[in-house]
Protein backbone atom coordinates (compact mmCIF):
# COMPACT_ATOMS: atom_id res chain seq x y z
CA UNK A 1 0.00 0.00 0.00
CA UNK A 2 1.44 3.40 -0.97
CA UNK A 3 0.90 6.77 0.86
CA UNK A 4 -0.54 9.69 -0.57
CA UNK A 5 -0.50 13.13 0.60
CA UNK A 6 -3.08 15.15 -0.48
CA UNK A 7 -2.93 19.30 -0.19
CA UNK A 8 -6.21 21.53 -1.60
CA UNK A 9 -6.69 24.87 -2.68
CA UNK A 10 -9.56 26.74 -2.91
CA UNK A 11 -11.47 29.64 -3.70
CA UNK A 12 -14.53 31.37 -1.63
CA UNK A 13 -16.75 33.78 -2.46
CA UNK A 14 -16.19 37.64 -2.83
CA UNK A 15 -18.70 37.84 -0.90
CA UNK A 16 -21.03 36.63 1.24
CA UNK A 17 -23.95 38.87 -0.60
CA UNK A 18 -22.99 38.17 -3.85
CA UNK A 19 -24.98 36.93 -6.06
CA UNK A 20 -23.64 33.76 -6.47
CA UNK A 21 -23.23 32.68 -3.25
CA UNK A 22 -27.17 33.57 -1.98
CA UNK A 23 -27.96 31.41 -5.16
CA UNK A 24 -25.83 28.54 -4.56
CA UNK A 25 -25.53 28.99 -0.77
CA UNK A 26 -24.18 26.32 1.46
CA UNK A 27 -24.08 23.69 -0.86
CA UNK A 28 -20.55 25.18 -1.83
CA UNK A 29 -18.97 27.62 0.36
CA UNK A 30 -15.21 26.45 -1.06
CA UNK A 31 -14.12 26.06 -4.56
CA UNK A 32 -11.44 23.66 -5.07
CA UNK A 33 -9.10 25.41 -7.36
CA UNK A 34 -5.92 23.13 -7.06
CA UNK A 35 -5.20 19.50 -6.05
CA UNK A 36 -1.72 19.04 -5.10
CA UNK A 37 0.13 15.30 -3.95
CA UNK A 38 3.13 13.38 -3.52
CA UNK A 39 3.27 9.62 -3.46
CA UNK A 40 5.75 7.71 -1.02
CA UNK A 41 7.52 4.84 -1.88
CA UNK A 42 8.19 1.74 0.89
CA UNK A 43 11.14 4.19 2.57
CA UNK A 44 8.85 6.74 2.86
CA UNK A 45 10.76 8.72 0.19
CA UNK A 46 8.96 11.51 -1.68
CA UNK A 47 8.47 9.02 -5.63
CA UNK A 48 6.73 11.52 -7.76
CA UNK A 49 4.40 14.53 -7.44
CA UNK A 50 1.29 16.27 -8.67
CA UNK A 51 0.14 19.49 -9.17
CA UNK A 52 -3.21 20.12 -10.86
CA UNK A 53 -5.21 23.39 -11.30
CA UNK A 54 -8.67 23.62 -11.70
CA UNK A 55 -10.63 26.20 -13.25
CA UNK A 56 -13.56 27.46 -11.10
CA UNK A 57 -16.84 27.46 -12.62
CA UNK A 58 -19.11 29.16 -9.93
CA UNK A 59 -16.62 31.55 -7.41
CA UNK A 60 -15.42 32.64 -10.90
CA UNK A 61 -13.40 35.77 -9.75
CA UNK A 62 -10.10 34.36 -7.11
CA UNK A 63 -10.82 36.27 -4.10
CA UNK A 64 -7.60 38.88 -3.65
CA UNK A 65 -6.84 36.71 0.09
CA UNK A 66 -7.10 33.89 -2.06
CA UNK A 67 -4.78 35.02 -4.56
CA UNK A 68 -2.62 36.52 -2.69
CA UNK A 69 -1.99 33.65 -0.66
CA UNK A 70 -1.83 30.62 -2.93
CA UNK A 71 -0.05 33.11 -5.67
CA UNK A 72 -3.33 31.51 -8.02
CA UNK A 73 -5.12 34.08 -9.64
CA UNK A 74 -7.86 33.82 -13.11
CA UNK A 75 -4.87 33.94 -15.08
CA UNK A 76 -3.04 31.01 -13.47
CA UNK A 77 -6.04 29.01 -13.65
CA UNK A 78 -7.00 30.13 -17.21
CA UNK A 79 -7.34 26.70 -19.68
CA UNK A 80 -7.19 24.23 -16.16
CA UNK A 81 -9.30 21.41 -16.41
CA UNK A 82 -12.92 22.02 -14.11
CA UNK A 83 -13.75 20.32 -10.80
CA UNK A 84 -14.61 16.30 -12.91
CA UNK A 85 -12.07 16.50 -15.30
CA UNK A 86 -9.14 17.47 -12.36
CA UNK A 87 -10.64 14.79 -10.01
CA UNK A 88 -10.64 12.07 -12.90
CA UNK A 89 -7.20 12.59 -13.55
CA UNK A 90 -5.90 12.63 -9.60
CA UNK A 91 -8.09 8.96 -9.19
CA UNK A 92 -6.07 7.68 -12.01
CA UNK A 93 -2.83 9.11 -10.77
CA UNK A 94 -3.26 7.21 -7.41
CA UNK A 95 -3.55 4.03 -8.76
CA UNK A 96 -4.68 1.14 -6.79
CA UNK A 97 -3.71 0.42 -3.47
CA UNK A 98 -2.90 3.57 -1.72
CA UNK A 99 -4.00 5.37 1.48
CA UNK A 100 -4.74 9.45 1.33
CA UNK A 101 -2.86 11.34 4.05
CA UNK A 102 -3.33 15.33 4.76
CA UNK A 103 -2.51 18.14 6.83
CA UNK A 104 -5.45 18.86 9.22
CA UNK A 105 -9.26 18.16 8.87
CA UNK A 106 -10.26 21.05 6.34
CA UNK A 107 -9.40 19.34 2.97
CA UNK A 108 -11.31 16.18 4.11
CA UNK A 109 -14.89 18.34 4.49
CA UNK A 110 -13.71 20.70 1.15
CA UNK A 111 -13.48 17.61 -1.08
CA UNK A 112 -16.13 16.10 0.29
CA UNK A 113 -18.48 19.29 -0.50
CA UNK A 114 -17.18 19.52 -3.95
CA UNK A 115 -17.67 15.86 -4.86
CA UNK A 116 -20.96 16.18 -3.84
CA UNK A 117 -21.83 19.44 -5.63
CA UNK A 118 -20.14 18.32 -8.72
CA UNK A 119 -21.72 15.32 -8.52
CA UNK A 120 -18.91 12.80 -8.66
CA UNK A 121 -19.50 10.08 -6.18
CA UNK A 122 -18.83 7.78 -9.17
CA UNK A 123 -14.99 8.52 -8.98
CA UNK A 124 -13.83 6.37 -5.71
CA UNK A 125 -10.78 7.60 -3.53
CA UNK A 126 -9.03 5.96 -1.15
CA UNK A 127 -10.17 7.10 2.50
CA UNK A 128 -8.52 9.94 4.04
CA UNK A 129 -6.31 10.14 7.67
CA UNK A 130 -5.00 13.16 9.66
CA UNK A 131 -1.29 13.59 9.95
CA UNK A 132 -1.62 16.61 11.66
CA UNK A 133 -3.72 14.73 14.74
CA UNK A 134 -0.88 12.28 15.45
CA UNK A 135 1.45 14.87 15.27
CA UNK A 136 -0.24 16.67 17.85
CA UNK A 137 -0.58 13.59 20.13
CA UNK A 138 2.81 12.23 18.97
CA UNK A 139 4.39 15.47 20.60
CA UNK A 140 1.96 15.86 23.41
CA UNK A 141 0.74 19.18 22.07
CA UNK A 142 -1.93 21.63 23.15
CA UNK A 143 -3.01 23.02 19.94
CA UNK A 144 -2.99 21.60 16.58
CA UNK A 145 -0.20 23.23 15.29
CA UNK A 146 0.09 25.14 11.77
CA UNK A 147 2.60 22.59 8.90
CA UNK A 148 4.80 25.58 9.62
CA UNK A 149 5.05 25.32 13.32
CA UNK A 150 5.40 21.49 12.83
CA UNK A 151 8.47 22.13 10.06
CA UNK A 152 10.33 24.54 12.62
CA UNK A 153 9.81 21.98 15.36
CA UNK A 154 11.26 19.51 13.64
CA UNK A 155 13.85 21.83 12.06
CA UNK A 156 12.81 21.28 8.30
CA UNK A 157 13.98 24.62 6.24
CA UNK A 158 11.69 25.26 3.58
CA UNK A 159 12.70 25.63 0.34
CA UNK A 160 12.66 29.52 -0.71
CA UNK A 161 11.78 28.56 -4.35
CA UNK A 162 8.58 26.32 -2.96
CA UNK A 163 6.12 28.71 -1.16
CA UNK A 164 3.66 27.73 1.48
CA UNK A 165 0.09 27.67 0.05
CA UNK A 166 0.81 25.98 -3.02
CA UNK A 167 -1.25 22.24 -2.41
CA UNK A 168 1.97 20.80 -4.34
CA UNK A 169 4.45 22.38 -2.13
CA UNK A 170 2.56 22.02 1.17
CA UNK A 171 2.05 18.54 0.45
CA UNK A 172 5.74 18.14 -0.42
CA UNK A 173 6.50 19.76 3.67
CA UNK A 174 3.71 17.56 5.00
CA UNK A 175 5.81 14.23 3.09
CA UNK A 176 9.10 15.81 5.55
CA UNK A 177 7.23 16.11 8.54
CA UNK A 178 5.88 12.52 8.17
CA UNK A 179 9.06 11.35 7.76
CA UNK A 180 9.69 12.59 11.04
CA UNK A 181 7.14 9.85 13.04
CA UNK A 182 8.01 7.26 14.96
CA UNK A 183 5.87 5.19 13.67
CA UNK A 184 4.13 6.46 10.61
CA UNK A 185 1.82 3.90 10.03
CA UNK A 186 0.03 4.94 13.15
CA UNK A 187 -1.35 7.56 10.75
CA UNK A 188 -4.35 4.83 9.88
CA UNK A 189 -5.97 5.08 12.79
CA UNK A 190 -6.25 8.96 12.25
CA UNK A 191 -9.22 8.10 9.64
CA UNK A 192 -11.28 11.55 9.05
CA UNK A 193 -15.13 11.89 8.49
CA UNK A 194 -15.85 14.47 6.37
CA UNK A 195 -17.91 17.47 8.08
CA UNK A 196 -20.80 19.70 6.57
CA UNK A 197 -19.39 23.08 5.52
CA UNK A 198 -21.83 25.81 6.41
CA UNK A 199 -21.09 29.34 6.29
CA UNK A 200 -21.87 31.20 9.34
CA UNK A 201 -22.62 34.56 10.17
CA UNK A 202 -20.39 35.44 13.42
CA UNK A 203 -22.29 35.61 16.39
CA UNK A 204 -21.73 38.63 19.29
CA UNK A 205 -23.76 37.82 21.37
CA UNK A 206 -25.46 34.15 23.24
CA UNK A 207 -27.60 33.57 25.33
CA UNK A 208 -27.38 29.87 27.27
CA UNK A 209 -30.59 27.97 28.34
CA UNK A 210 -32.28 28.09 31.79
CA UNK A 211 -30.09 25.41 33.51
CA UNK A 212 -31.17 23.89 37.26
CA UNK A 213 -28.36 24.07 40.02
CA UNK A 214 -29.22 22.83 43.46
CA UNK A 215 -28.50 26.02 45.26
CA UNK A 216 -27.30 30.37 44.34
CA UNK A 217 -24.16 29.00 45.54
CA UNK A 218 -23.62 26.34 43.10
CA UNK A 219 -24.97 28.03 40.54
CA UNK A 220 -22.49 30.86 40.95
CA UNK A 221 -19.45 28.42 40.99
CA UNK A 222 -20.73 26.95 38.08
CA UNK A 223 -18.46 26.28 34.62
CA UNK A 224 -21.70 27.85 32.93
CA UNK A 225 -20.73 31.11 35.13
CA UNK A 226 -16.31 30.65 35.92
CA UNK A 227 -15.89 29.39 32.35
CA UNK A 228 -17.75 31.67 29.96
CA UNK A 229 -17.21 31.18 26.29
CA UNK A 230 -16.64 34.05 23.47
CA UNK A 231 -19.57 34.07 20.97
CA UNK A 232 -17.35 34.75 18.18
CA UNK A 233 -14.68 32.38 18.57
CA UNK A 234 -15.74 30.09 21.46
CA UNK A 235 -12.53 30.75 23.31
CA UNK A 236 -13.40 30.70 27.21
CA UNK A 237 -13.39 34.17 28.46
CA UNK A 238 -10.66 35.36 31.61
CA UNK A 239 -12.93 36.89 33.73
CA UNK A 240 -11.91 40.58 35.16
CA UNK A 241 -12.97 40.25 38.85
CA UNK A 242 -15.60 38.66 40.60
CA UNK A 243 -19.68 38.64 39.84
CA UNK A 244 -21.91 41.37 41.11
CA UNK A 245 -25.63 41.62 41.90
CA UNK A 246 -26.72 44.45 39.77
CA UNK A 247 -30.21 43.57 41.06
CA UNK A 248 -31.75 40.77 42.68
CA UNK A 249 -31.28 37.93 40.44
CA UNK A 250 -28.90 39.30 38.50
CA UNK A 251 -25.16 39.08 38.55
CA UNK A 252 -22.86 40.99 36.31
CA UNK A 253 -18.87 40.93 35.33
CA UNK A 254 -17.01 41.59 32.37
CA UNK A 255 -15.19 38.75 30.18
CA UNK A 256 -12.12 39.06 27.84
CA UNK A 257 -11.20 37.20 24.93
CA UNK A 258 -8.05 37.54 23.78
CA UNK A 259 -9.40 37.91 20.10
CA UNK A 260 -12.64 40.01 20.21
CA UNK A 261 -12.19 42.32 23.33
CA UNK A 262 -14.51 42.72 26.06
CA UNK A 263 -17.94 40.97 26.56
CA UNK A 264 -20.56 42.24 29.36
CA UNK A 265 -21.50 38.71 30.86
CA UNK A 266 -24.92 38.67 32.78
CA UNK A 267 -26.18 35.86 34.78
CA UNK A 268 -30.26 35.50 35.42
CA UNK A 269 -30.90 33.77 38.21
CA UNK A 270 -34.78 32.43 39.11
CA UNK A 271 -35.61 30.43 42.30
CA UNK A 272 -37.43 27.48 41.99
CA UNK A 273 -39.75 25.96 44.67
CA UNK A 274 -37.68 23.61 46.77
CA UNK A 275 -34.58 26.16 46.83
CA UNK A 276 -33.29 24.62 43.40
CA UNK A 277 -31.91 27.46 40.99
CA UNK A 278 -32.18 28.20 37.64
CA UNK A 279 -29.53 30.17 36.18
CA UNK A 280 -28.61 31.24 32.69
CA UNK A 281 -25.70 33.73 30.98
CA UNK A 282 -25.78 35.74 28.47
CA UNK A 283 -22.82 36.96 26.95
CA UNK A 284 -22.70 40.57 24.59
CA UNK A 285 -19.69 42.97 23.87
CA UNK A 286 -19.24 45.34 26.58
CA UNK A 287 -19.49 49.21 25.73
CA UNK A 288 -17.05 51.26 27.92
CA UNK A 289 -20.42 52.38 30.16
CA UNK A 290 -20.88 48.72 30.80
CA UNK A 291 -16.98 48.71 31.45
CA UNK A 292 -17.50 51.61 33.74
CA UNK A 293 -20.69 50.43 35.65
CA UNK A 294 -19.60 46.73 36.19
CA UNK A 295 -16.08 48.15 38.11
CA UNK A 296 -18.04 50.59 40.21
CA UNK A 297 -20.08 47.51 41.21
CA UNK A 298 -16.87 45.75 41.90
CA UNK A 299 -15.34 48.73 43.83
CA UNK A 300 -18.57 49.14 46.09
CA UNK A 301 -18.83 45.28 46.87
CA UNK A 302 -15.18 45.16 47.57
CA UNK A 303 -15.54 48.31 50.27
CA UNK A 304 -18.86 46.68 51.21
CA UNK A 305 -16.66 43.99 52.42
CA UNK A 306 -14.05 45.81 54.36
CA UNK A 307 -16.45 47.59 56.30
CA UNK A 308 -18.18 44.35 57.43
ZN1 LIG B 1 -13.29 35.50 20.85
Amino acid sequence: MQYIILDLEWNQPISWQSPVYKQIGNKLIFEMIQIGAVKLDQNLQIADALSLPIAPTHYIQIHPRIRKMTGLGNEELAGAPAFREALEQFAAWCGEDYVLLTWGCDDVSVLQQNIDFFECQDISLAPLCDIQKLFTQVHSLKDRPSLKKAMEQMNIAPDESMAFHNARNDAWYTALVFQTLPDPAAVLEYTQTPKSLIHKPRKTRERTAMTPYPSVQAALESDLALKPTCPRCGRILALDGEYVLQSPDKYITIGKCRGHGKMLLRLALRTEEEGHVLMRRSVAPASYSNIAYVHTKQFQARQREGIS
